[in-house]
C-alpha cells in the first residue's frame, strides 16, 4: 500500500513519544553534555598518532615517511623529518617526525592518511569536543597532542586494533627470524674465513719429489717418462759434446 512505510514510521514515533514517559529504554536522546552516548566503533573524527610503550614521543610508530602529508587532499598535515634515527617496534633504526602537525580546522576526516600509512602509525580518533576560542593555534594539533597509546586505539576501535596487532606481531616474528638467519650466516662466514686463514690451513704442503722435477722440463709431445727422468743429465752431455767439438 502506498505510504505504508510513512504510517509505520509515525506509529513508531508516537509509541516512543508516549512510552518514554514510562519506559527509559524508549528515550532516544540524552541530556548532553551531562550525559554522553558512547560512540559507535567505526565512528571517526580527526587523526591521531599511535605510540607503543609508555613514552608518547619515543614510542611513536611514525617514521616520517611523509606519504600521508603528500596524499592528504586539503594538505593539512605538516611533517619535518628528524636528522637522527631511533629504533622502531622491531628494533630497526628509523627516522621519526621532528615536527608533526595536523590542522584540524582544515581536516575533512576522509581517513586517506590512515589508508596510505604503511606503518599503522596514524588512526582516526573519536574525540569531537575540540571547540576552542583560539581559532588558529587551538586547532593546530602538534605531535605531543596527537600522540595516543595503542591501548587507547584498542579501546576505541577494538576490532580494527586487534587485526593491526596480529599483523604487526607476525611482521615482528618474520623480522626476528630474518635477523637471526642473517646473524647465523655472518657467524658461519666468519668461522669459514678464520678456518682458511688458520696456521694449519696455510701451512704449505710438501709436493712429491717427482712433481718438483717434472715442471722444470718443457713438455715434449710424445716424450716418454723415461726421457723425462733423464732430462737433468742432458746439459752435461751437451756441454761435453761442445767441449769435444774441434775448434
Ligand atoms: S583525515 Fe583526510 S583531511 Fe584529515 S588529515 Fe587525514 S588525509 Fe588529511
Ligand atoms: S603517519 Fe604514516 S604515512 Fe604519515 S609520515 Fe608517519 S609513517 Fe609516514
Amino acid at each position: 500500500m502506498l505510504g505504508a512505510g510513512i504510517i509505520k514510521g509515525l506509529v513508531e514515533t508516537a509509541r516512543n513519544f508516549a512510552g518514554s514517559y514510562t519506559n527509559e529504554e524508549r528515550l532516544v536522546t540524552v541530556e548532553y553534555p551531562d550525559e554522553k552516548l558512547p560512540p559507535k566503533e567505526n565512528a571517526r573524527n580527526f587523526p591521531f598518532l599511535v605510540f607503543d610503550g609508555n613514552d608518547p614521543l619515543a614510542g611513536l610508530r611514525c617514521v616520517a615517511c611523509q606519504i600521508c602529508e603528500k596524499e592528504c587532499p586539503p594538505q593539512c598535515i605538516y611533517i619535518e623529518k628528524s636528522k637522527d634515527k631511533k629504533p622502531d617496534y622491531i628494533g630497526k633504526p628509523q627516522f621519526y617526525p621532528a615536527i608533526f602537525d595536523i590542522d584540524v580546522s582544515v581536516c575533512m576526516s576522509c581517513q586517506i592518511c590512515v589508508e596510505v600509512c604503511p606503518f599503522e602509525a596514524i588512526k582516526m580518533d573519536q574525540e569531537f569536543e575540540l571547540s576552542t576560542t583560539d581559532r588558529f593555534e587551538g586547532l593546530l594539533l602538534h605531535k605531543d597532542r596527537l600522540a595516543r597509546s595503542n591501548e587507547y586505539y584498542r579501546k576505541i576501535h577494538p576490532t580494527e586494533a586487534a587485526e593491526v596487532d596480529r599483523r604487526l606481531a607476525e611482521e615482528k616474528i618474520k623480522a626476528e627470524a630474518k635477523a637471526k638467519a642473517a646473524a647465523d650466516a655472518k657467524v658461519k662466514a666468519a668461522a669459514t674465513a678464520a678456518g682458511i686463514s688458520s696456521p694449519t690451513a696455510s701451512k704449505p704442503v710438501p709436493a712429491p719429489a717427482t712433481a718438483s722435477v717434472a715442471p722444470t722440463k718443457p713438455a715434449e709431445a710424445g716424450s716418454s717418462p723415461a726421457e723425462t727422468k733423464a732430462w737433468p743429465e742432458t746439459p752435461t752431455s751437451v756441454s761435453a759434446t761442445s767441449a769435444a767439438k774441434p775448434v
